[in-house]
């Protein structure tokens, strides 16, 4: 059984435009050195961004952000996906939602996920339910998911592992377990 690194909305509305996280500064390179051990580690990596329709019913709450083909809706220059690696477009909360997320996972033959990115009380919690509803394994990356506030983010962490099971692991304890080059893609 397969793992992923699950990358959720590291885009430029969310780092550095419209819904601007400024707490998502601390994680940018706790994804960067995970993401990189998991693609030396045969580990996937997947990133679940935004690509919103101005219609579409999310910006009712949030106004809108993150609209398809334009800059707010591409990953961050420092996190930029790489060969290999799988992009899923989401137009609301969960990336299970009405994507092909949950084909992909089952054709990677991936079991567990580790959840990285924005926001851990919003993307990455509804994420988390629709995954424990398929019965995957969730791993939330404490120091590779941030939110709004520090409360906000722990808290989110504490619902992960009450109502979804999720293991909390810092990224040095999830990257020292993968073994380097293993089923190892080649860079
Ligand atoms: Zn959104």
């Amino acid at each position: 059984m397969k793992k992923a690194v699950l990358v959720i909305d590291m885009l430029n509305d969310f780092v550095n435009g419209k819904l601007k996280c400024e707490r998502a500064q601390l994680i940018i390179p706790n994804i960067e050195k995970l993401s990189s051990v998991a693609r030396k580690s045969g580990v996937n990596v997947i990133y679940l961004n935004d690509a919103h329709y101005e219609s579409d019913f999310e910006n009712k709450r949030w106004g809108a952000h993150a609209l398809k083909e334009t800059r707010g809706s591409e990953v961050i220059e420092e996190l930029r996906p790489k060969k290999g690696d799988y992009v899923v477009e989401k137009r609301t909360y969960s990336g299970f939602f009405e994507t092909g997320l949950d084909t992909l996972l089952k054709s990677l033959n991936v079991k567990t996920i580790y959840l990285a990115g924005l926001h851990t009380n919003v993307c990455a919690r509804h994420t988390a339910a629709d995954a424990f509803f398929r019965g995957y394994e969730i791993v939330a990356v404490k120091d590779g998911l941030q939110a709004f506030s520090e409360k906000d983010h722990k808290d989110g962490l504490e619902y992960l592992k009450f109502a979804y099971n999720a293991q909390i692991k810092k990224t040095d304890e999830i990257i020292k377990k993968w073994e380097v080059g293993k089923n190892a893609r080649l860079p």
